[in-house]
């Protein structure tokens, strides 16, 4: 049987990637206290491995969680991201690292930024597992970068398609042959 999709980056590549990225992350934030907010819901997986990566670090962490959906069941971007749930913790006068699955067009990204910067963070960055700069719409860049990946619909480690392979431990892609991509 024809898979539709190929795996990219394997569950062992992945774990070392996160590890790496975690102590950029303590490196930059080792005498303060860090507050994470992660995007419901595909960065729940990335999230968890990079927070107790940072947990090997003795960083002292609050971690908090926002949902923004753009998309519906669409693979192509609304452009309209709308908040779905809030953080529950103030983000003033506190250091906030935004985790999220992917940077695509980069409306997601744009809003919270907008969205948190308005609240008075000490600083504001972004940490996300996989950049796609090909499909970007807006003039943004993350701080922290798993992997870039190319054009295509990438799935697993906690991306889905949806609703489906977020629980598959390694990044796919999907074929881009249409006809592949069936299932
Ligand atoms: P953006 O607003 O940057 O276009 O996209 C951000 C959100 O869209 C991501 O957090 C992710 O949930 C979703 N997304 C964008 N590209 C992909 C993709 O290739 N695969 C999956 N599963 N989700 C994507
Ligand atoms: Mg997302």
């Amino acid at each position: 049987m024809k898979t539709p999709f190929q795996v990219i980056f394997d569950a062992q590549k992945i774990h070392e990637r996160v590890a790496e990225l975690a102590g950029q992350i303590a490196e930059e934030y080792s005498n303060r206290p860090l507050m994470i907010i992660g995007l419901l819901n595909g960065c729940f997986i990335f999230l968890a491995d990079l927070v107790r990566q940072l947990n090997t670090h003795q960083l002292s962490l609050i971690i908090d969680f926002m949902r923004v959906s753009s998309y519906g069941s669409e693979t192509v971007t609304s452009g309209k991201p709308t908040l779905i749930q809030d953080i529950k913790i103030d983000v003033k006068g506190r250091h906030v690292l935004i985790v999220d699955d992917i940077l695509d067009s980069g409306y997601t990204l744009h809003f919270v930024i907008r969205y948190l910067n308005a609240m008075d963070p000490l600083s504001l960055k972004t940490c996300v597992c996989l950049d796609k700069p090909s499909r970007r719409q807006l003039d943004i860049q993350a701080d922290y970068i798993g992997f870039t990946v190319p054009d295509g619909y990438v799935v697993g480690y906690g991306l889905d398609y949806d609703g489906r392979f977020r629980e598959c431990p390694d990044i796919s892609i999907f074929s881009s042959d249409p006809g592949v991509a069936h299932f």
